[in-house]
């Protein structure tokens, strides 16, 4: 079997050792463990290992595991459940209910939905708007021009909370090519704050390509593979 221990920790080793080389402090940025298509156990191995914060990408998979995982670590701390995967219209009631967080927002109108029905007695629905950083090779993320748009529309709603930006490279052989994107999305994010808005957060980077991201300003990793290993 995969060990999940000490495979967290060497991913714990390579964000410490890339935000030493790029002089930001050790605590800069966050780690989110992709737990999509993985069994509950092996989520359960890795909270034993001290991982707070999941992701998951599919709502029926995820509901599940939510409530064989619960909201709480074994010490008392708060587990996080971060929903990564696109938001569809028949899902965003379950999706508001269950997850701390949404990274993967590209649409003014399921943002309206997500935060009308966000329950009064939870906090706001942290969310990250989806950028398409790779032009044609992707189909989601809303294009850089457009993200201005849709994220003052998310800082007007009740229900939801805007913290940054989320992008996923098209995967490219050449790693200048995926750095030069996480470029786009970490200048993206600071003309946004400078024209008023105060996000804190760049969601990007996975299992392949962290230390970029992180070189590039990422304040949260989603690491999947490099963590649990192979999906089912
Ligand atoms: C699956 C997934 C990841 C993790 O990918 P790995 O290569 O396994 O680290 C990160 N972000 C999103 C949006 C994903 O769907």
């Amino acid at each position: 079997m995969h060990a999940i221990a000490p495979a967290l920790e060497a991913v714990r080793a390579r964000i410490a050792a890339a935000c030493a080389a790029s002089g930001r402090a050790p605590g800069a940025v966050r780690l989110l463990a992709v737990s999509k298509r993985q069994p509950p156990a092996a989520l359960a191995a890795a909270v034993a290992a001290g991982q707070r914060a999941f992701g998951e990408s599919q709502v029926q998979e995820a509901l599940p595991k939510i409530a064989a995982l619960g909201r709480q670590a074994p010490d008392g701390g708060p587990l996080e459940w971060h929903f990564i995967g696109p938001v569809q219209r028949n899902k965003t009631r379950a999706i508001a209910a269950q997850f701390d967080w949404l990274h993967s927002l590209e649409r003014a109108d399921i943002a309206a939905r997500l935060g009308a029905q966000r329950p009064a007695g939870l906090p706001p629905l942290q969310v990250c708007v989806q950028v398409n950083i790779s032009g044609e090779a992707s189909k989601h993320g809303v294009a850089p021009a457009q993200a201005a748009a849709l994220c003052q529309a998310v800082a007007a709603l009740p229900g939801l909370r805007l913290r940054g930006l989320m992008g996923i490279p098209a995967p490219d052989p050449d790693s200048a090519r995926r750095r030069e994107s996480f470029r786009v999305l970490s200048a993206l994010l600071a003309a946004l704050n400078a024209s008023g808005l105060a996000l804190d957060t760049l969601s990007m980077g996975m299992s392949d390509d962290l230390e970029a991201a992180i070189a590039e300003g990422s304040t949260l990793v989603r690491v999947g593979s490099a963590i649990f290993g192979e999906r089912m």
